[in-house]
């Protein structure tokens, strides 16, 4: 018997971030275990499915949605945020630029996702600063701070090892579980409550971001996929 009936048969995961972070690599990493090879930037939206199973033993499909990164793709890749259960927002620890433009990042999800679309922050690349700390750009002080005060779970990764690659979407599946099983508990109602408060401060910073000089602080100004 299901123990689980109310559990969604799909969960739509998001890929979100700039250009090269590595979120077509961790795709590859986690769906087939393996480096990805080809070169090929991702045009528009690519998809894929995968069949998870959680620590409570039930099973569900994730259906993980791969967007390019370039500002040409913007109103397509976002217009594909709704109805998602769950986002990994990427950035590359190598690259401080990918990192200022998380807000950027977090804005669109808040404008276009589901209030309580669960968010995970990955910095990615950690093999590249593993041995040479000079490489890192972003202290994981900083961003476990920026993390938190989004109401964010944050993770390092490496698409090119697999280190962190399977803990840290189990981590978010998992999340996503808990909210889906509408856990009534006073804690789970409280984080709730935080989160979603955390997600209008988020929705005020991507308000704040219209039609001002500063959108193009925040505006991911490289392109190309
Ligand atoms: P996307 O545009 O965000 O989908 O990024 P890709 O997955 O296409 O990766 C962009 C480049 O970064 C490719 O050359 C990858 O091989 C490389 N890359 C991705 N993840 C990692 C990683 O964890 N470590 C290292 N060293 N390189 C990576
Ligand atoms: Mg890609």
């Amino acid at each position: 018997m299901d123990p689980n009936p109310q559990l969604p048969k799909k969960w739509k995961v998001m890929l979100i971030g700039d250009v090269a972070v590595g979120k077509t690599s961790f795709r590859t990493r986690y769906i087939r275990d393996v480096v990805k090879t080809s070169e090929a930037p991702t045009i528009g939206v690519e998809y894929e499915t995968t069949p998870i199973v959680l620590k409570d033993s039930t099973t569900a499909k994730v259906v993980l949605w791969d967007t390019a990164g370039s500002e040409k793709y913007l109103s397509l890749t976002t217009a594909h945020y709704k109805q998602s259960h769950g986002a990994l927002l990427f950035f590359d620890l190598t690259d401080r630029e990918t990192f200022d433009h998380v807000s950027f990042w977090l804005s669109q999800i808040a404008d276009k996702a589901e209030e309580d679309t669960i968010v995970m922050l990955i910095g990615n690349k950690s093999d590249l600063v593993k041995d040479n700390p000079s490489a890192r750009k972003v202290s994981e002080h900083e961003a476990r701070e920026f993390a938190q005060k989004y109401g964010l779970m944050y993770h390092e990764t490496s698409a090119k090892t697999g280190k962190n690659v399977k803990e840290a979407f189990s981590d978010l599946l998992e999340a996503i579980n808990r909210s889906q099983m509408g856990d009534s508990s006073r804690d789970a109602k409280e984080k709730e409550k935080e989160r979603n408060l955390k997600i209008r401060i988020y929705r005020e910073l991507g308000k704040l971001d219209e039609g001002h000089d500063h959108n193009e602080a925040v505006q991911p100004n490289r392109c190309c996929c």
